[in-house]
């Protein structure tokens, strides 16, 4: 069993290159509110969300061009990370003879195993990686849930469903123009998005689904129900006030998306140019696109990147990589070879300068080697 706390602390996708955005907005994106507030269990909505939160997230999905909501219901997680069970207790059938097949195609994203072994139940079971369904019998295909992340974590790439199947999850926690150029509105039937990758608030434990299927919906707000009796109000207000501050300034000097997409842009920008030079490593490859938010074509601005150590003798990347003062989360944990690891962009400023500086160091220790 991986040490869940290792994993997700070391090496980690903690969104704090936002930072600095909200320093800038320190005063109209604060919240205050006193002791007698918002004390009770029941909200303005139903299913305890705050209709005014719901209303603004579609606003920011149409604002920013990256999904369709209309039409579509829409519940709230603690975290995304909550939704991701979820919506696999809410696709899985209910009378079925055998459990759901979970799946996601590799590398991915660790917790879609880990949760689903965690909750593993009578209805749904994790089944591995997509490649190894994908010329399975339809017979034997019956009842699959797959994950599908997209843009990928770790490797930045937009992803479809393998599968093709009835019930996909798309995990689009970086489907914003920080992250990847907007080719379209997204418009599949079921999306979890997150605060903590979009205005970088981890701390808060805010996510959602937007879903087409009311039935869907209607399991899915039953477990949120059971397990948490709905999102913490103190968090939805704070959220709230977030994209209201998104929105108002949004394609202005101070729209979160010009500051976001500057600044990993420039991180895989610098990071690229160190790679470059080196026979030992590579990233993976990513291409300007047009991102229909910038109205333009844009530059790569991945969230991490997925490095891969090239030498015979590196077999296992993140242990080369730490040798030399670099964290890094190993491809294993990816289900992906060890050769790999993944570098996160999205840290402090500080955190991107050190790994930059030591990536450097590492590279140009390649040269002298050569000599
Ligand atoms: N999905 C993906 C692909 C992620 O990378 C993450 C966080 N790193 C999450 C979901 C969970 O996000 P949260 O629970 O903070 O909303």
């Amino acid at each position: 069993m991986i040490d869940f706390f290792f994993l997700f602390f070391f090496g980690s996708g903690d969104p704090l290159f936002l930072e600095p955005y909200w320093q800038q907005h320190a005063a109209s994106s604060a919240v205050v509110f006193s002791g007698w507030h918002r004390m009770s269990y029941r909200t303005t909505g139903d299913y305890f969300i705050s209709v005014e939160l719901e209303k603004h997230i579609r606003l920011l999905h149409e604002a920013v061009g990256n999904a369709v909501t209309d039409g579509r219901f829409i519940v709230f997680g603690s975290g995304s990370t909550q939704l991701l069970n979820a919506l696999v207790y809410a696709l899985s059938p209910e009378n079925a003879s055998t459990p759901a097949s979970v799946v996601a195609t590799a590398p991915y994203y660790a917790l879609y195993k880990l949760q689903t072994d965690l909750f593993d139940r009578r209805e749904y079971e994790w089944k591995g990686v997509t490649s190894k369904w994908v010329n399975a019998s339809v017979a034997s295909m019956g009842n699959f849930i797959e994950f599908v992340t997209s843009p990928n974590n770790p490797d930045g790439r937009l992803l479809q469903s393998v599968l093709g199947g009835s019930s996909v999850i798309y995990d689009h926690a970086y489907y914003w123009p920080h992250f990847t150029a907007i080719p379209a509105p997204a418009d599949e039937d079921v999306m979890i998005f997150t605060a903590s990758k979009v205005t970088g608030h981890a701390s808060s434990r805010f996510g959602w689904a937007v879903i087409k299927d009311e039935k869907v919906y209607q399991k899915a707000t039953e477990y949120m129900q059971l397990n948490t009796m709905g999102v913490s109000r103190d968090t939805q207000l704070r959220v709230l006030k977030l994209v209201k501050v998104m929105l108002a300034e949004m394609r202005g000097e101070g729209g979160i998306f010009e500051f976001g997409h500057k600044t990993t842009r420039e991180r895989w920008s610098k990071l690229s140019k160190v790679i470059s030079s080196s026979n030992r490593f590579s990233l993976q490859q990513l291409s300007p696109l047009y991102c229909t938010y910038f109205k333009k074509i844009i530059d790569p601005s991945p969230a991490y990147a997925w490095l891969k150590c090239e030498m015979e003798g590196d077999v296992d990347c993140s242990a080369v990589l730490r040798e030399a003062g670099i964290i890094s989360r190993a491809g294993a944990v990816f289900e992906a070879s060890s050769r790999y690891a993944r570098l996160s962009l999205i840290k402090t400023q500080d955190d991107v300068d050190l790994l930059l500086q030591r990536m450097e160091a590492l590279v140009s220790k390649e040269d002298v080697a050569s000599f």
